[in-house]
């Protein structure tokens, strides 16, 4: 497997060697945690690595215990940012089986933020089986209430010990899992947006597109300026005329027409989403028109103002779909704080939801089965 002249991305596999951990948590004291998990607070027994260098390719895949990772001070994602990431849930269904949802569309889209970062593709098919590996190991961190899942970070750092600046010869590739609780515990509630019009998340030509942890570090100001005017979210707008929508500092914009037609922007610094791209298909599905197109602040404006845009959401993995009930800036506000949920936007929800927990028949076949409805890691 270290012949990297044979790694084509179709065909390529890996086999995972699996050390189980020694400090496997008690039964109890998982229930304890899974009762009340909240997001990002707690892992997994185990996680999943994938070792790279340029003369070796991938090799030394392993399912192994959670711990430290061990760096040398001069490895360049310290330095330099080289890295990517993904995010992404595992559901459990009441047969107890327990599904990933579209893994295939975050295996190509974590592929291209590589090609982005310079950093080296994995193969999709060892991207989707490390995800699978470590839900086996772990799969008794899968929740089962209602609208809790095991949050999946797939992740990739450039390691070499090198602090010349070109793409690293030295990589890893790792996966972590948390259990998610409900997102909203009482239902989705709108949430109130700040425009930043000082700073942008992105620039054309950048990273925009790609799933990097430079973009979140330079979401974090502008995020705490929204907070310090009350609002949970902040909107970026394009960096070059600071006139057209792009998108939160990690989630996708969607605004709905009063006939039902869904606008959403189309850019090439946004981060094309994966619960956007599954929206908009099942208001397709729906006979609904969608636009991917450039949405100018003045068309919300006036399309609030004159009635013709009558909802508007944000869309993720973590929080699927959130209300938006106003959007703030310096001197302005769009839409007002008592804005409901919006119709269409719940419905979409909903249809969305349903199908990721096996409430509903899946006609896309987005859905990938983890696990057997039997098998047990014990
Ligand atoms: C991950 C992410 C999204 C949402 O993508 P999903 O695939 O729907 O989870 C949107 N914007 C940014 C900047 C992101 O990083």
């Amino acid at each position: 497997m270290s012949d990297s002249t044979t790694e084509t991305t179709d065909t390529f596999a890996l086999d995972f060697s699996t050390t189980p951990s020694p400090e496997r948590r008690a039964a109890a004291e998982r229930e304890e945690i899974l009762a009340d998990p909240g997001f990002g607070k707690h892992f997994t027994d185990h996680m999943a690595s994938v070792e790279w260098t340029i003369d070796d390719g991938w090799h030394n895949a392993s399912i192994h215990p959670y711990g430290p990772l061990s760096l040398d001070p001069s490895a360049s994602v310290l330095h330099y940012a080289q890295e990517i990431f993904e995010g992404m849930k595992a559901y459990r269904h009441a047969d107890g089986s327990i599904w990933s949802f579209r893994p295939d569309a975050n295996a190509r889209r974590f592929a291209r933020s590589a090609r982005r970062l310079a950093l080296p593709e994995l193969p999709e098919s060892v991207f989707v089986e490390s995800i699978r590996q470590l839900v086996a190991a772990d799969q008794d961190w899968v929740p089962s209430a209602p609208e809790t899942s095991l949050y999946l970070r797939p992740f990739m750092i450039a390691t070499e010990a090198f602090l010349g600046v070109r793409a690293a010869h030295a990589v890893q590739y790792h996966c972590i899992a948390s259990p998610a609780g409900a997102y909203f515990t009482s239902g989705p509630k709108p949430v109130s947006i700040w425009l930043s019009t000082q700073y942008a998340r992105a620039a054309r030509g950048g990273t925009g597109a790609a799933k990097t942890g430079g973009n979140y570090a330079a979401s974090l100001l502008p995020q705490q300026e929204a907070y310090e005017h009350g609002c949970q979210q902040v909107m970026f707008l394009d960096s070059e005329k600071g006139e057209y929508l792009e998108e939160l500092g990690g989630m996708n914009v969607v605004l709905v027409r009063s006939d039902g037609t869904l606008v959403t922007p189309d850019s090439d610094s946004i981060l094309e989403g994966i619960t956007r791209d599954s929206i908009l298909q099942l208001a397709l599905d729906r006979g609904l028109r969608v636009e991917r197109r450039a949405v100018s602040l003045t068309e919300w404006r006036d399309g609030v103002a004159d009635g013709t845009i009558t909802e508007a959401f944000a869309c993720g993995t973590a929080a699927v779909v959130t209300p938006i009930a106003e959007l703030r800036g310096d001197g302005f506000t769009i839409g007002s704080p008592t804005t409901g949920a919006g119709e269409l936007t719940m419905s979409l929800r909903e249809e969305l939801t349903d199908i990721q927990y096996g409430r509903r028949a899946d006609p896309h076949g987005w859905m990938v089965r983890l696990t057997d409805p039997t098998s047990s890691a014990e």
